[in-house]
């Protein structure tokens, strides 16, 4: 199924458009991470947001969400791993799933924790950010899996599950990633283990990974007042544009991004 507006992340930014993209009749499918694992989950008092003053991070979440589970939005929980963009479609993929959109709103908040080296240079020869998708690969070889999220353990476990040997790093600070043609070993820690692959499964995505040729300035996602970005029927909102990293900034973004995403699909439909 082809949705309208496929939004990336279900924070503040994402669920803002979310609704705004409902209310303008469009369908919309946000992809996100559960919703404990996002970073103002943590929060214990929120003090500036009008109208809740001293409401929890969770508590405004939760009411967030279902808000916009009750305007008809649609939820996968999952992170988006790449996009692609062929005839005014766009394709995401969400561990081993596609999932298709005419649009798609970014507001995937900001990725904490820079690139390891050895990273970037072995992606796809060994570096793999998804578990699920190229797991089968490793099968019978050792892997490490460097987990910064409750949902790295299970990832952990599924690679175990199908006979990877896996070595488990919990948040590791400092990592290296060496090889010749492909991944050999990892240090992490100080601690060496001689690798086939390795499993980098942060919460968040670097938004250029996502989407290839994306627009940055100062390491935000560059926007104009629609926000709109660069590529075609792509808009960003909320932490991901810059500051101030703040909620009520991500709500008003996401409700811009949405209604600039749903008068983008209703243009494409007059075209086409
Ligand atoms: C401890 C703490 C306290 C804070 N207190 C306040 C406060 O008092 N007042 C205030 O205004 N702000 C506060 N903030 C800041 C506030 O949380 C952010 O400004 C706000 O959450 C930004 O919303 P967002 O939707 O842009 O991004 P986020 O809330 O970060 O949401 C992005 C979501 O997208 C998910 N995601 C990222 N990449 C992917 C992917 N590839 N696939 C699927 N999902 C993905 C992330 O896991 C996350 O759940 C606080 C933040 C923290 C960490």
């Amino acid at each position: 199924m082809s949705y309208d507006v496929l939004v990336i992340g279900g924070g503040p930014a994402g669920l803002s458009a979310a609704i705004n993209i409902r209310a303008r009749g469009k369908s919309a499918l946000v992809v996100t991470n559960s919703i404990e694992e996002n970073p103002l989950w943590k929060s214990e008092r929120v003090e500036n947001y009008l109208g809740l003053p001293g409401v929890t991070g969770a508590e405004l979440l939760t009411v967030m969400q279902k808000h916009a589970e009750d305007d008809g939005v649609e939820f996968l929980t999952g992170k988006a791993l790449s996009a692609s963009f062929m005839m005014d479609e766009w394709y995401v993929s969400v561990g081993s799933d596609v999932q298709e959109a005419k649009a798609v709103v970014l507001a995937a908040g900001v990725a904490r924790g820079k690139k390891f080296p050895g990273e970037a240079e072995f992606l796809g020869r060994g570096v793999s950010y998804c578990a699920t998708c190229d797991g089968m690969l490793y099968r019978g070889k050792p892997v490490a899996v460097l987990g910064y999220s409750k949902a790295a353990r299970h990832e952990a476990e599924f690679l175990q599950g199908i006979g990877c040997e896996a070595h488990y790093f919990d948040r590791p600070r400092d990592c290296v990633i060496s090889g010749e043609e492909k991944v050999e070993q990892v240090v992490c820690g100080g601690e060496t283990v001689k690798v086939a692959g390795v499993f980098i499964l942060r919460p968040a995505m670097a938004p250029t990974d996502l989407f290839p040729g994306l627009g940055i300035e100062n390491g935000y996602v560059q926007v104009d007042r629609r926000m709109a970005t660069g590529l075609p029927g792509v808009f960003a909102a909320g932490d991901c544009t810059g500051g101030p990293l703040q909620v009520s900034k991500a709500t008003g973004e996401g409700l811009i991004a949405g209604q600039s995403a749903a008068a983008y699909v209703d243009a494409l439909a007059r075209k086409q």
